[in-house]
């Protein structure tokens, strides 16, 4: 059980509860309006006929006029139905907000990583954080939808009291007449002394109650939560996994989770059910014995006000319930505000995240719209290292693009190849040196001006599981022609023709039963006809051919090469042999380009690195083709 740290400071668990309340009414002021409301009527509607039934008895058991007795009956009747009635409404609307307001949360997290600068999305720490807040969540609803849940239990608690204190004053104001042998109840003693119960009972009850509950927050049941959720659903439901999970017959793991000490918030030996079964179960059941002990003495008082003569029967109801909704409400507002306290803590992993700041700087000049496509891109004595980190992934790099031409990155595996690429996208800022746009610093210009140029194919592209011509334009809305004109090109328009919907094609079944599962290699030639279809004046592919062997590597890169025409392509590959077309080959080597010229020049360089790979991969192509040749 790890302990978390000590509790805020109430101003700032105060600040933190405002914020989630203001939050809430700027995302949803509906919800917010019946988070109120439903706090109001769960509050409120008891009073009805607890108030209405003590008139309809004390008439039964006082004078008993017929039209009286009616009317009482009528009114409690009437009254009781209308706020059932309005209770059940609200209630129906709250919890339909409410499961609203959960995908609003996460939409706004969701809104925020897509506005976030790309270095800081990528960053570990980013993604430990939403991890973070996710698992608050899911273990015990920690965090943003606890604080709605909050609020409306303190407007619950805070009508609970207003309706008890409206309903019981009279209680203390009606003596016992003095001929009666009880009147010494009238005694102020005897007022102070309920007064002095009442308040042990909520402020001791609470109070016990907010500390039995504070094991919970200490106790962080969140990485037994994520590990059973990972074992029990993620593992064993996903596809991918099933392969894996058989033949290495992983399902051992899964039984070893469930001895492993972390894995087990759930059961009665974790920390958490040997609290319950301890100290924690003491300090609830003491709670919940005190406010007892409270209800039964103002049963003894009330009931001695009665029969001394100060009211009717009927008001003992009326005030044993009055004064049970007091301390109900006093214990919910005690124990919601020490819930609130505990809660912001939670709160404060979301806060840290939604005010990550962009740090990026964003330019305002436009890219003009060049028909001659006149773009140069240089990059000027680069380096970079990854935030966090202390070893250069690129140093030094020098390199102009011209236009129209067709330029290849190669270089062994973790060279710094798609570095290059995401700093020539502005995924990052350099750390030393500039990036220019046709003479101008490309930080100058807007963002998603600058990246209107681009059209990436990266490693790892993934294609969305919606229709294939959405895919191909990337919008919901799109050129049908122009798409499958795309799909034409990369060499997509047999397996096109095949489909029953067309460009209507669901891409895998994760929604659509007719949905069609595609290869790698389709995979890869659908992302080609997105790049064809963005038709930005610079193309890149990073090794998007990785999964296809050599060849057919070598025939998409040709055939590419034919049909971005005019367009400035850059080729990333760690395979020399597909990019011997290319007019300019820059061979990285631990993140600085230390060769570049044409493939004839390199090859022919010798010592050189590309002639040392060249020889290393032709060494197994060549032994691939022996081992192929007929004996
Ligand atoms: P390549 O594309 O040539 O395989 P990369 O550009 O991916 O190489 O990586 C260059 C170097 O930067 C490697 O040492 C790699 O480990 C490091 N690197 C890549 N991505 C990150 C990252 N997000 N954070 C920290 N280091 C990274």
């Amino acid at each position: 059980m790890s302990e978390k740290k000590g509790k805020l400071p109430l101003k700032d668990a105060a600040a933190h509860n405002r914020r989630a309340l203001s939050i809430l009414w700027k995302n949803d002021r509906q919800y917010v309006i019946f988070l109120i409301l439903q706090g109001t009527a769960a509050a409120l509607t008891p009073y009805i006929p607890l108030y209405f039934t003590a008139r309809l008895v004390n008439e039964l058991a006082g004078s008993r006029d017929p039209a009286r007795l009616w009317q009482w009956l009528v009114i409690l009747l009437i009254s009781s139905s209308a706020a059932a009635l309005i209770t059940a409404a609200v209630h129906r609307r709250y919890w339909a907000l409410l499961e609203a307001s959960y995908t609003n949360w996460n939409g706004l997290l969701a809104k925020k990583l897509l506005d976030m600068d790309f270095c800081d999305v990528d960053d570990p720490a980013t993604q430990a954080l939403l991890d973070q807040i996710e698992q608050n969540n899911s273990w015990a609803g920690w965090g943003f939808n606890r604080a709605a849940n909050n609020f409306s239990d303190l407007v619950d608690a805070v009508f609970r009291i207003l309706g008890a204190v409206a309903l019981s004053v009279s209680l203390f104001t009606m003596p016992v007449p003095q001929d009666s042998p009880l009147a010494w109840l009238n005694h102020p003693g005897c007022l102070a002394g309920i007064l002095g119960l009442l308040l042990a009972a909520v402020i001791v009850s609470p109070m016990l109650y907010t500390k039995g509950h504070s094991y919970w927050a200490k106790y962080d049941g969140a990485l037994g939560n994520r590990v059973w959720n990972f074992f029990a659903y993620i593992a064993m439901a996903e596809r991918q996994r099933g392969t894996d999970i058989r033949i290495y017959q992983q399902d051992e793991f899964f039984r070893l989770k469930a001895d492993d000490p972390a894995c087990q918030s759930f059961f009665p030996n974790s920390s958490i059910g040997r609290a319950g079964r301890g100290p924690m179960g003491l300090l609830m059941a003491g709670s919940t014995a005190v406010s007892r002990v409270f209800t039964g003495a103002v049963y003894l008082f009330v009931g001695l006000k009665a029969l001394g003569g100060a009211f009717g029967a009927g008001s003992v109801t009326q005030y044993v319930g009055a004064l049970a909704g007091l301390a109900e409400g006093m214990t919910g507002l005690l124990s919601t505000l020490g819930e609130m306290r505990e809660n912001a803590e939670f709160l404060q992993p979301a806060y840290q995240f939604l005010d990550t700041p962009n740090n990026m700087y964003q330019g305002s000049l436009t890219t003009e719209k060049r028909s001659d496509r006149k773009y140069e891109i240089e990059f000027r004595d680069v380096s970079f290292r990854y935030p966090g980190t202390d070893a250069w992934a690129l140093r030094h790099v020098s390199m102009k693009f011209r236009i129209g031409e067709r330029l290849a990155v190669v270089g062994e595996n973790g060279s710094g190849k798609t570095t290059f690429i995401k700093l020539l996208c502005r995924l990052y800022d350099p750390t030393e040196g500039e990036i220019l746009l046709n003479g101008i610093d490309i930080r100058k210009y807007r963002y998603d001006n600058y990246l209107d140029l681009f059209s990436v194919v990266f490693q790892d592209f993934r294609l969305l599981a919606q229709p294939l011509g959405q895919n191909v334009a990337a919008a919901i809305e799109y050129d049908r022609e122009r798409a499958a004109e795309c799909l034409k090109r990369a060499g997509f328009a047999d397996r096109l023709a095949e489909l029953p919907k067309g460009l209507d094609t669901c891409l895998y079944r994760d929604f659509e039963d007719d949905g069609v599962e595609i290869s790698g290699g389709e995979a890869q030639k659908i992302a080609l006809a997105r790049v064809l279809y963005q038709d930005a004046p610079f193309i890149v592919l990073d090794e998007p051919t990785a999964a296809l062997d050599p060849e057919a590597e070598a025939e998409v890169y040709t055939r590419f090469n034919d049909i971005v025409e005019d367009k400035t392509a850059i080729y990333i590959s760690h395979r020399l042999s597909s990019c011997r077309f290319c007019d300019e080959i820059a061979v990285f080597d631990h993140g600085r380009v230390v060769q570049q010229g044409t493939h004839d020049r390199l090859v022919s360089a010798l010592g050189g690195k590309y002639q040392t790979l060249w020889e290393a991969q032709a060494q197994y192509y060549q032994k691939k083709e022996q081992e192929a040749a007929p004996i």
